[in-house]
């Protein structure tokens, strides 16, 4: 069935398949551009409208061509086996056809016929026929005189003996009296068998004396038919059904008897007249111009035929045409199947690929707005690190202005001393001079320049702490850095009573930062010491080598971080001081400078009481030429 289905696929089917499937797209093509014209055809609607397409375009152009191919093959099949059984059929029969001659040979035949009534000579014949017919499987065979009496049979001992009777009227009689060979066709008379009849002329020299026929019955044939997968019928010239693999089928006219062929059939005997009821047998062409029969109403069949001559039989396959058309619904079953699978596809890909398509514009949509918003974000943030930039640089400079505030007190003490001692080194000079002790002016005056000299280094230290750092960030000299925070914050430490110890790094370390701001950081740290130290407190500045880079650590021995201030010292404004003494700038501006530098900075009280902050700061490479920022400031 599939290799089947396959070969008709191609053959037939596919063909006409595709071109339902093209047809069916251009009308999809059409129906979906009448759809796009009237928007309101739904999806679902255009769905039916091309299934309904296809089905018509399908039922129109492939059903019939389907069809048409099994039922054409199955003819052809059909066709075969009428031949076949035709062929079997004559072949069969032809063999016994001299056999009637042979027999006819025999002497004693002759013999019988000279003397019929020699009871002994018709003894010897019956027997020899008996054998013969047994020998040659004939129902019967028999030797009739010139009248048409049968004179000996084999059948002589049965009860129905052909012997006695007349069979003048049978044609094959007259045919074999004629000296030819009879054949015929006919439901026995005697024996009530159907049967095939041969017969021969006896001859006494010349003279034909008597007549030998030998009938052979046809229910083998018969037997063997019922195993085929057709029904065989033989109908003679006349219509009639002398042969049949369906039993009911036989000695039953197919054709309506004409009025000549009834009369010749009573004269011969050949069939009895009121056993040939008529066979309903309704002809129709079907798809393919195949040729199809339905007898009594029953089921459509394939009828194929072929015609025996001379005997002028019609052997008639008979094939059941359900089948064909149950393989041709399946084929245009799948055929169905798979053009809607087709349409199916072509629609699923079609939506997918619309949904890919609103995706992609979706997402382009949304990528654009995205844009859009980053870059406005990111001008925002610009905006917003702008002005962060300018606060912090603000906060730095009120966090020094702070210092410097806190510091004046100090710092003025550290300008009044020198100055009253200038003051009054002045004054000694000017007794000195009038007394004319020039030694004594000369020895004030340098003491008035010491004092000059040292009023100018504090006062360099403080512009330079009060400048407005650069932003960049490169290599610094850790020791001179801590060296000038050291200077800055000395009239603070001295004004404190606070005992400061530094432990001075080994080598020259250099570490990444910026000058000014570093020792802004420290100045800061050494600020908070002294203030939490208190008079007779101490303070511990160390630098070490740590990992990657270098630890700047201020201890003192104060009291330690407030409670709860390690979570917040370096937020902004952030003071645990009194009001007028602490802004709470210090640290919070300390850390984000050392955060610029890649360091951290960072406080805890230590184990051994008081608290310790310290800066770690990145190794820095030894620049060729170092430009201090002093230098760099002046
Ligand atoms: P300010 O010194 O103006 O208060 P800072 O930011 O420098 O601002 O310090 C914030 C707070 O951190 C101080 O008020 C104090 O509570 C705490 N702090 C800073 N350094 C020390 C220290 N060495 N010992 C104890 N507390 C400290």
């Amino acid at each position: 069935m599939t290799a089947l289905t396959t070969r008709a696929a191609r053959h037939v089917g596919f063909s006409s398949a595709c071109r339902a499937v093209w047809i069916s797209g251009a009308a999809r093509t059409m129906l979906s551009s009448m759809a796009s014209r009237t928007p309101r055809i739904s999806a679902r609607w255009s769905l039916i409208l091309q299934m309904g397409a296809f089905a018509l375009l399908m039922a129109v152009l492939v059903w019939p061509q389907v069809q048409r191919y099994f039922m054409k093959e199955a003819a052809e099949q059909n066709r075969v086996t009428a031949r076949l059984v035709g062929d079997g059929l004559r072949s069969a029969l032809d063999r016994y056809a001299p056999l009637p001659h042979l027999i006819a040979a025999r002497p004693e035949l002759v013999e019988l016929l000279r003397s019929p009534d020699d009871r002994d000579l018709a003894a010897g014949v019956n027997a020899i026929l008996l054998n013969t017919a047994i020998s040659v499987t004939a129902s019967d065979v028999y030797l009739m005189d010139t009248a048409g009496l049968t004179i000996a049979a084999s059948s002589y001992r049965k009860e129905r003996s052909f012997v006695g009777r007349n069979f003048s009227y049978r044609p094959y009689f007259t045919q074999g009296l004629s000296g030819g060979l009879g054949q015929y066709f006919a439901l026995g008379t005697t024996s009530g068998e159907r049967g095939y009849f041969y017969a021969a002329p006896v001859r006494d020299g010349p003279r034909i004396i008597g007549v030998i026929a030998v009938k052979f019955t046809v229910d083998a044939f018969e037997a063997r038919w019922r195993e085929a997968s057709s029904d065989i019928m033989v109908t003679d010239r006349a219509g009639v059904v002398f042969m049949a693999s369906r039993p009911e089928w036989r000695l039953r006219a197919s054709v309506p008897l004409t009025p000549a062929r009834r009369a010749e059939i009573e004269q011969n005997r050949q069939y009895p007249l009121d056993r040939l009821t008529p066979l309903s047998v309704d002809r129709k062409i079907g798809p393919g111009g195949t040729k199809l029969a339905v007898i009594e109403g029953a089921e459509y069949l394939l009828a194929s035929s072929t015609t025996s001559r001379p005997a002028g039989w019609t052997v008639t396959s008979l094939k059941r045409a359900a089948p064909a058309r149950m393989q041709a619904a399946v084929l245009f079953a799948i055929l169905a199947l798979l053009g809607v699978l087709m349409i199916v596809a072509a629609r699923f890909l079609r939506q997918r690929a619309a949904q890919r398509e609103r995706a992609q514009k979706l997402l382009e949509r949304r990528v654009e707005e995205r844009t859009a918003a980053l870059s406005h974000e990111i001008a925002e943030r610009r905006r917003t690190e702008e002005t962060l930039r300018r606060t912090q640089a603000g906060l730095v400079q009120a966090g020094k202005l702070s210092a410097l505030g806190q510091m004046s007190a100090a710092l003025s003490h550290e300008f009044n001393q020198p100055l009253q001692a200038v003051k009054a080194y002045a004054e000694n000079a000017q007794t000195f001079l009038d007394r004319g002790e020039t030694g004594e002016v000369r020895d004030n005056i340098g003491r008035i320049s010491r004092m000059a000299d040292r009023m100018a280094a504090i006062s360099k230290h403080l512009r330079n702490f009060a400048r407005r750092p650069g932003e960049a960030i490169g290599p610094i000299s850790l020791v001179s850095v801590i060296d000038d925070a050291l200077a800055v914050s000395a009239p603070k430490v001295k004004a404190s009573g606070v005992q400061l110890d530094y432990s001075r790094p080994e080598g020259a370390p250099w570490v990444m930062g910026g000058h000014v701001r570093l020792q802004q950081v420290l100045v800061n740290l050494v600020s908070n010491g002294i203030d939490a130290a208190g008079v007779q407190g101490r303070l511990h500045i160390a630098a070490l080598p740590a990992a990657g880079g270098w630890q700047v650590t201020v201890r003192d021995t104060g009291p330690g971080l407030p409670p709860g201030a390690a979570e917040q010292m370096f937020d902004p404004f952030f003071t645990t001081k009194p009001m007028g003494q602490g802004l709470g700038l210090g640290l919070s501006i300390s850390y984000n400078i050392v955060r610029d530098f890649g360091g951290t900075l960072w406080g805890a009280n230590h184990p051994d009481g008081g608290a310790i902050f310290g800066v770690d700061l990145v190794a820095a490479d030894a620049p060729e030429r170092y430009v201090s920022a002093r230098e760099a400031a002046e």
